[in-house]
């Protein structure tokens, strides 16, 4: 018995474990995209942060050989400051974010924060001070309290509401059957994209992290909801540092700094307003999206929910 029982009792913990790294591994793959090509160097340490400053230091990148995605990028973004970074699609935008999340190393040139070099810190403590708030948030199989919870592993409950109430889900929360414990996901009560937004953001604001992440992929919100949300992310940035990256330029025109990305290549940088005296790409398309929203006022569009 007491053999049959010791394994059993094993077994029940390697189960737990599985599950949780199944989740773990669904999280990664949603971010990777399959990829784990970087390793801790044998004397990594924790990162120190002192604010979070990042420096991207004459970057050069390439996910394979033949092809170069980015060129000789260069920027700093002052702790706790706001730098936006704009461009049409491919230009290499979503690829900042991936190398300052360490899924990919540089070619050349380094990215570090507050002096220390990505390279030589724990990808375990680079990831926890680092939050990122897609705009497609992928909800695990399990309750609401856990989705949210997962930005800070043993979170106490009182936290866990703070959080929600801060992201202005929690009222939304008390109305579902089970409330905190109610499933979600896809085999449970699905979510709006707002409300899946939500909770990525309760999620943020609990893990609190010194450098955070938007990516702004295109929403399939309405531009009310589009605005509650937006009005929301500045309100975690304050203080951190954050590297947005904008499809609408009008969520970004305070940012105390936007990167102009071309092709791989920094062409512009400044304030909205240098940009604009400027005249050049950064003021074509923000012109070509001003007309756009005209249109759309005309026929506002119809927010979609799956
Ligand atoms: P953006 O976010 O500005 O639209 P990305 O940074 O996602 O652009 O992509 C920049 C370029 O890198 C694009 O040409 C894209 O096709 C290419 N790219 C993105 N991810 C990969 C990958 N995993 N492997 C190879 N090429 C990629
Ligand atoms: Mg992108």
């Amino acid at each position: 018995m007491l053999q049959l029982y010791i394994p059993l009792n094993f077994l029940g913990v390697i189960y737990r474990e599985i599950k949780q790294s199944l989740a773990d591994m669904e999280r990664l793959f949603s971010l990777l995209d399959q990829h784990r090509e970087v390793a801790d160097s044998p004397d990594a340490q924790p990162l120190v942060t002192h604010g979070g400053r990042v420096a991207f230091s004459h970057v050069d990148f390439s996910y394979e050989s033949k092809r170069q995605i980015l060129f000789d990028v260069d920027f700093t973004i002052p702790a706790g400051t706001t730098t936006a970074v704009v461009g049409h699609s491919g230009s290499g935008k979503s690829t900042l974010s991936r190398l300052l999340f360490r899924f990919y190393d540089v070619n050349a040139g380094a990215i570090s924060i507050d002096g220390q070099d990505i390279r030589s810190i724990t990808q375990e403590s680079l990831r926890a001070h680092i939050g990122i708030v897609p705009q497609d948030t992928v909800l695990f199989n399990d309750t609401i309290e856990y989705n949210i919870a997962y930005g800070r592993p043993g979170a106490r409950r009182e936290d866990i509401v703070a959080a929600a109430r801060a992201a202005s889900i929690h009222d939304f929360i008390e109305t579902l059957p089970d409330g905190y414990a109610t499933m979600v996901g896809e085999r449970g009560l699905k979510l709006s994209g707002g409300e899946k937004q939500r909770v990525a953001i309760a999620r943020t604001l609990l893990k609190n992290p010194a450098i955070l992440i938007f990516d702004e992929a295109t929403s399939a919100l309405d531009s009310k909801a589009e605005q509650a949300i937006q009005a929301q992310l500045k309100e975690i940035a304050k203080n951190r540092t954050t590297l947005v990256i904008a499809h609408r330029l009008s969520t970004i025109a305070d940012a105390q700094q936007i990167l102009v990305l071309d092709h791989g290549r920094i062409v512009e940088r400044g304030t909205h307003q240098s940009l604009l005296a400027a005249d050049g790409l950064y003021k074509q398309m923000w012109e070509r999206q001003q007309a756009r929203k005209d249109e759309e006022l005309a026929s506002p569009p119809v927010e979609v929910e799956q």
